[in-house]
């Protein structure tokens, strides 16, 4: 790849001299920079995980407008949670000619061949949001801060229910909390739910929070391709095993659609009621039927994460590696994929509830008003 580019760089400069010497005084833009004629009107593969959460319908269209913007062609392909499907797609993205990809992963372990094919095609690899694991062949990845929204998920609870206030002996609870985390499969699952194990261990050590369930390791929360089904089921058999005569106070969720099968969950066993108040509830991805849940007081909060921004991160990345630059990264230690440490862009996260969502997610424009009637 290295080598390939380094020629067409070599000839572009080449040609933008030649042309500098026979055509001195006349306007050559575009000549001078290195490779931009090579790239130009390059098609660009885009491979989402998922149209079943909105997130992802935005990553996708916001990537392809940046990306166009910037005159480059698009295709765009969503693997529907199937990770054979998603690695079918990208090997027709490389058969189609592509000359570079942007994936977000469904399974991050299962793209290894798929990823050797790009390399051995040329094609520079962005990892979006999602780690791919396993592999030299990710040239940069463009996500979150993804232990800041586990840590912004606890801290909510931790406050909410008031646990720094007590110290030593009048300290407050205990309190009755459940824990979920991702897909197995996401390599984001672990950094949300440590960065939330973070903030919330001390306080099960101490037992101000207990869960009953004893379910309190990653392998036994795990919810596979973040399905709000599956949660709910998990949810229902908690509260059957464990709260026949207590009552749950807080729930770890690490995303919207699992948090909306939580509270159905809960809805069901007549938490909502009067006597029976929902516990604290978090999320993430700033769904618009989850900002509508906190505000009508069922979910607590959710993590916002402006796609829009991460969308283009990774397109100026695209087009810095297709033009021989080194594209703007934050983190060159921290993502280490098994194979290498992979240079990351990392965005913030930032935490929303009933009294900042107008402010963040509407105001912002992320979601319109008309949206959350
Ligand atoms: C993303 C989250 C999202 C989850 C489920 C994760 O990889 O980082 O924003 O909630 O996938 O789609």
């Amino acid at each position: 790849m290295r080598n390939r580019r380094a020629a067409l760089a070599a000839i572009a400069t080449a040609a933008s001299l030649a042309l500098t010497l026979t055509a001195c005084g006349q306007d050559s833009e575009g000549g001078s920079e290195e490779g931009k004629g090579s790239t130009e009107g390059a098609t660009i593969g885009i491979a989402m995980p998922t149209k079943s959460s909105e997130r992802w319908i935005a990553d996708g269209n916001n990537v392809e407008k940046h990306l166009k913007d910037m005159g480059y062609k698009t295709k765009l392909v969503y693997g529907e949670d199937d990770p054979d499907q998603q690695v079918g797609q990208i090997e027709n993205l490389i058969t189609q000619g592509v000359k570079a990809l942007i994936v977000a992963a469904i399974d991050n372990k299962s793209m290894n061949n798929v990823l050797q094919q790009a390399k051995e095609a040329d094609i520079p690899v962005i990892s979006y949001d999602r780690l791919i694991l396993g592999t030299e062949n990710v040239d940069y990845y463009a996500s979150f801060d993804n232990e800041k929204v586990g840590e912004l998920q606890a801290t909510y609870i931790v406050e909410k229910l008031g646990l720094k206030d007590g110290a030593g002996s009048s300290s407050k609870g205990p309190f009755n909390i459940e824990l979920f985390a991702g897909s197995n499969d996401d390599n984001n699952t672990r950094y949300f739910f440590q960065g939330a194990m973070n903030v919330l261990q001390p306080y099960i050590d101490k037992k101000q929070l207990v869960v009953r369930s004893g379910q309190t390791e990653l392998t036994q929360v795990t919810t596979l391709r973040w399905d709000g089904g599956t949660a709910q089921k998990r949810m229902d058999d908690i509260l059957t095993s464990a709260y026949k005569s207590e009552r749950v106070d807080a729930v770890l969720s690490p995303y919207d659609g699992i948090s909306i099968g939580i509270l159905s969950a809960l809805k069901s066993d007549d938490y909502g009621s009067k006597s029976k108040p929902l516990p604290i509830v978090t999320g993430q991805d700033a769904e618009v039927a989850s900002v509508k849940s906190i505000i009508a007081d069922e979910q607590s909060m959710t993590v916002y994460k402006d796609t829009r921004e991460l969308a283009k991160v990774a397109s100026n990345m695209v087009d810095a590696v297709l033009n021989d630059k080194k594209p703007e990264v934050n983190d060159e230690k921290t993502y280490d994929n098994g194979s290498k440490v992979v240079p990351a862009y990392l965005l913030e996260p930032v935490s929303v509830d009933k009294a900042n969502y107008q402010k963040v997610v509407v105001d912002s424009g992320y979601i319109k008003e008309s949206d959350l009637k």
